[in-house]
């Protein structure tokens, strides 16, 4: 046997059933085949078909066939050059024999299941065959989705009919008892509207939260997350902010956020916003400026934020720990915020200076004396100063010619803060 005498092809097994996966699959085979094609004549670059009962079509694609040798026989020698097959299957669904990445999540039950024949309830990626779809606690049927509620902790499964969506958040649901357990009726008197928030207000001697439930028309937000933000919801009893001491606001501001950090970290409230921190200073010295009418500054503010820290550090309790990292973390932060303060201060207090000496020049010695820098905000080019009531007429002037002229000269503008600055 030579070389020249060898029919050369490509065998084509796309349409073929079984799978031949050794060598010896394939020589067995081959033997078969070598028998069936006997007295077969080949035509060189044609493909010829065999159809096997059972197992579909073998192909073969002639690539050379020698002179004198294109009937074949039991002497003749094949190459077999290439094999085109199906790419092996390692996972296939137990239904219709196609790619199966799932697996039936059912009680013993090991079956593939492709992507159209996987059964995925919605809370969960579990798949189930046919067989093992979890059947709805409520009416035994087929479940369509697994509840994520107080009683059920994602483990037992409803249909349909038993689903009530979370009243903020369309992506989540119960099943009707842990939806009543998770909103029950407003705490407010007299109310029997749905409880959709609850009063995020800290005990500071329990830690633990009010949790009273509140309906959307009665629920009260603290916005300390900023305008455009929730702000923290409060019912009647802890939304009183006005009668808070100083360091009482501060301790809420702090508990809240650390609590809306952690449930958001176990998952276990449905988080309504996307990112919460700690207000910044200036933040809190415009809280303070709207619920206790006092201007505080910001350094003052930090230091109230440090001495809570300490006093935290010296608490037993994991949520008071919480707490002081959460302050802690905080500090770059807040320090970062005092050198600009400072830097958009003193370049404040330099303009403020100028509107001195210009006032002065003037005559206007009395309205200097009583004249207190507050504030300036570069960005908006404003400058803010105390000045008692009774002299601000002297400052404004005639249609308020005279402050219109300062102003333009300094190239700010001049506002009049209401309260009086607390120890600086
Ligand atoms: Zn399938
Ligand atoms: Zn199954
Ligand atoms: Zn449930
Ligand atoms: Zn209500
Ligand atoms: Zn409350």
């Amino acid at each position: 046997m030579t070389p020249s005498i060898l029919i050369e092809v490509e065998l084509n097994l796309l349409d073929y059933q079984e799978s031949l996966k050794t060598v010896t699959d394939y020589l067995r085979f081959w033997e078969k085949l070598s028998v069936a094609l006997q007295g077969v004549k080949l035509v060189e670059g044609k493909t010829h078909f065999l159809e096997s009962p059972d197992k579909g079509r073998i192909g073969l694609q002639i690539i050379s066939v020698p002179h004198g040798f294109s009937v074949v026989n039991k002497d003749s020698r094949f190459a077999v050059y290439s094999v085109l097959e199906k790419p092996a299957l390692r996972y296939k669904c137990g239904i219709c024999q196609m790619y199966g990445p799932f697996r039936c999540a059912g009680m013993n039950c090991e079956k593939r299941l492709c992507d159209k024949h996987a059964i995925i309830l919605d809370g969960n990626m579990r798949a189930y065959c046919p067989d093992h779809v979890p059947k709805c606690k409520g009416s035994g049927a087929n479940a369509t989705f697994w509840c994520d509620g107080i009683n059920c902790h994602g483990r037992v499964a409803w249909s349909d009919t038993y689903r009530i969506y979370h009243p903020n958040d369309p992506d989540h649901w119960y099943c009707p008892d842990c939806f009543a357990l998770e909103f029950p009726a407003c705490n407010e008197y007299g109310c029997q509207d749905t409880g959709t928030t609850r009063c995020e207000y800290v005990d500071e001697i329990t830690g633990k939260s009010c949790e009273r439930s509140l309906c959307n028309r009665h629920v009260r937000r603290w916005q300390i997350y900023g305008p455009h933000k929730l702000g923290a919801a409060l019912c009647s009893r802890h939304a009183n902010i006005k009668q808070y001491r100083v360091q009482e606001i501060l301790y809420q501001m702090v508990a809240i956020t650390t609590r809306q950090l952690q449930e958001r970290q176990t998952r276990r409230r449905r988080v309504q916003q996307d990112f919460i921190a700690l207000p910044s200073l200036m933040s809190i010295r415009h809280i303070f400026i709207n619920t206790q009418n006092q201007v505080m500054n910001p350094v003052e503010i930090d230091r109230h934020l440090d001495d809570l820290e300490q006093k935290l550090r010296a608490m037993r309790g994991q949520f008071a720990q919480s707490m002081a990292r959460l302050l802690d973390q905080s500090k770059s932060k807040r320090n970062r915020e005092l050198e600009s303060f400072d830097a958009d201060q003193s370049q404040g207090l330099n303009i403020f200076n100028r509107l001195k000496e210009k006032l002065r020049l003037q005559g206007e010695d009395v309205v200097v004396a009583n004249l207190n820098f507050s504030d300036y905000r570069p960005r908006t080019k404003l400058l803010f100063v105390y000045l008692a009531q009774q002299y601000r007429g002297r400052l404004i002037g005639k249609q308020g010619a005279t402050i219109k002229r300062l102003e333009q000269e300094l190239d700010v503008r001049i506002q009049f803060e209401d309260k009086e600055p607390t120890v600086q």
